[in-house]
């Protein structure tokens, strides 16, 4: 009974992984990605302590207990260094993604592929890839009951990356190549919005001109590809 959202994300674990889910909640993905694949192992990482409970009660239902590893901690303090393959970090913000990577940035040591899947603000963990040299590999834009969600996911490369540009951080470099339906989707209903908010924003008594500018730059990066 796993949401379509967390099925196309377990899409991006390599198999035979030994992976991480951090902010795991009820620990449904390492789940249902162990069930399926049995040679998968994983640590489900939940800072809270009723996300914590949850998360060990589901591993017992499935009686997964030597599979999955139930760790109550901050983001990535809960692994080790070269401990796992990959790293999952899904359903919160990307500033709260990207903090949680930038704060463990130290136990990342030998992670592969980092799978990210922010609601909002996909930006900066691309900025954040891009600048620790994660090549973004996989992007996409997917709706759930209302909802746009992405998933960005980067995998760790020797060489030197060739920096984004401003347009490719804010929508996506492989977003732009392929543009599928929920891209479309998600894009027109943004820029509907960003027109609106712009409108709004100039008949203020005070116009925020910073403001203003930066929405109309990104209103003229998305008509660009509509
Ligand atoms: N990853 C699951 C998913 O995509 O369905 C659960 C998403 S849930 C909205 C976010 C979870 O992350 C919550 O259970 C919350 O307690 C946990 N969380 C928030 N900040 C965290 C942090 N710094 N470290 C670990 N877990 C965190």
């Amino acid at each position: 009974n796993i949401s379509e959202r967390l099925k196309r994300i377990s899409q991006y674990i390599p198999p035979k992984n030994k992976f991480a889910d951090i902010g795991s909640d009820h620990a449904y993905l390492p789940c249902y990605v162990c069930l399926e694949d049995l040679s998968a192992s994983a640590i489900a990482g939940e800072i809270n302590q009723g996300p914590f409970q949850k998360a060990l009660e589901q591993v017992n239902r499935y009686d997964l207990q030597n599979r999955i590893e139930v760790r109550q901690g901050d983001g990535l303090s809960v692994i080790y260094p070269k401990e796992v393959q990959s790293v999952v970090i899904a359903g919160m913000g990307g500033t709260l993604i990207t903090s949680i990577l930038e704060q463990g940035h130290e136990n990342l040591r030998g992670v592969k592929r980092i799978i990210t899947q922010p609601n909002i603000n996909a930006k900066s963990i691309r900025q954040w890839f891009n600048e620790h040299n994660y090549d973004i590999v996989s992007e996409e834009v997917l709706e759930e009951d209302g909802y746009f969600y992405e998933i960005v996911v980067g995998d760790y490369s020797d060489s030197d990356l060739t920096t984004l540009s401003e347009k490719e951080l804010y929508l996506g470099p492989i977003n732009l190549r392929n543009k599928g339906d929920a891209f479309i989707q998600k894009w027109s209903s943004v820029l509907d919005k960003k027109i609106h908010i712009v409108k709004q924003m100039k008949e203020a008594t005070q116009p925020d001109k910073v403001k203003i500018t930066e929405f109309e730059q990104q209103i003229n990066w998305i008509k660009e590809e509509l």
